[in-house]
């Protein structure tokens, strides 16, 4: 019954074209696949999942799902054939209730599910549950549906979200790394994150001008919350990939473990 405490990590996704390419970013990627033990599942919290309830993905074979424009054809080639969890989806169910929890036959892995786990298990070999975004929800809800699937680790279930802390598409300029505005924000939220203040994070439509936009929209952003809902009082925090692109997109991602 024992197994080692899973990792709870946050994945700043960026472009889904690093699903095929290498770079800083695939490497720290892949280097978290081989570093930590193969978990029994993955629960998957994505930017790209949006509802009006909460729901998981409760098939045995989630499709792989090109929710993109104006990418090359190899991108839309790309398949993630790991197997689904109807098990997992269930005991995501048990553990929020009363919340009610969906269990989803329609949905599958979305890009910012399968470019991130394309590189961390390239094998597809083990089974991804995702958990949907329920939008009409606060902050404060989605922080703590983490702390509640933050029990998920201790039964060999790794916890990941996929989203960006700094994320404006209209912004986006590729002749720049980072405007100061990003760069301002980014590093705020890392040094609170690491301060173990995450009551600030949660608030974040406190923190002025930086953050109106950096989180243009919450849907980004919002997956990073429960990861620090189900970070532990004993984890270490570890932050990789800290950097900047295209001006307006940060890479940021923390693994508590
Ligand atoms: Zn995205």
């Amino acid at each position: 019954m024992s197994s080692p405490r899973m990792p709870a990590i946050f994945f700043g996704h960026g472009s889904p074209m690093n699903a095929l390419e290498d770079n800083l970013y695939t490497r720290a990627w892949a280097d978290i696949g081989r570093r930590f033990p193969a978990p029994k599942a993955i629960l998957m919290i994505s930017a790209h999942w949006m509802t009006n309830q909460v729901a998981v993905t409760a098939m045995l074979q989630p499709k792989t799902i090109h929710d993109f424009g104006g990418f090359p054809p190899a991108l839309f080639a790309m398949q993630y054939p790991a197997p689904g969890s109807p098990e997992l989806a269930a005991r995501v169910a048990q553990i929020l209730a009363p919340i009610r929890v969906v269990q989803d036959q329609a949905w599958g892995l979305d890009h910012g599910t399968w470019s991130v786990l394309a590189k961390v298990y390239p094998q597809a070999h083990i089974p991804v549950v995702q958990l949907s975004l329920n939008m009409n929800e606060d902050p404060a809800f989605h922080y703590e549906l983490g702390r509640q699937l933050s029990a998920l680790r201790d039964e060999g279930v790794i916890l990941m979200a996929s989203g960006n802390v700094v994320h404006n598409l209209r912004q986006l300029n590729p002749s720049i790394r980072a405007y100061d505005w990003a760069e301002r924000f980014d590093t705020l939220i890392r040094d609170t994150i690491i301060a173990g203040k995450f009551e600030q994070v949660v608030q974040f439509d406190q923190l002025g001008m930086d953050a109106r936009l950096s989180i243009p929209t919450t849907e980004h952003f919002l997956p990073l919350l429960y990861i620090l809902g189900a970070k532990r009082e004993e984890d270490q925090t570890e932050v990789v990939c800290n950097a900047l692109e295209m001006g307006s997109i940060s890479m940021t991602s923390y693994i508590f473990h």
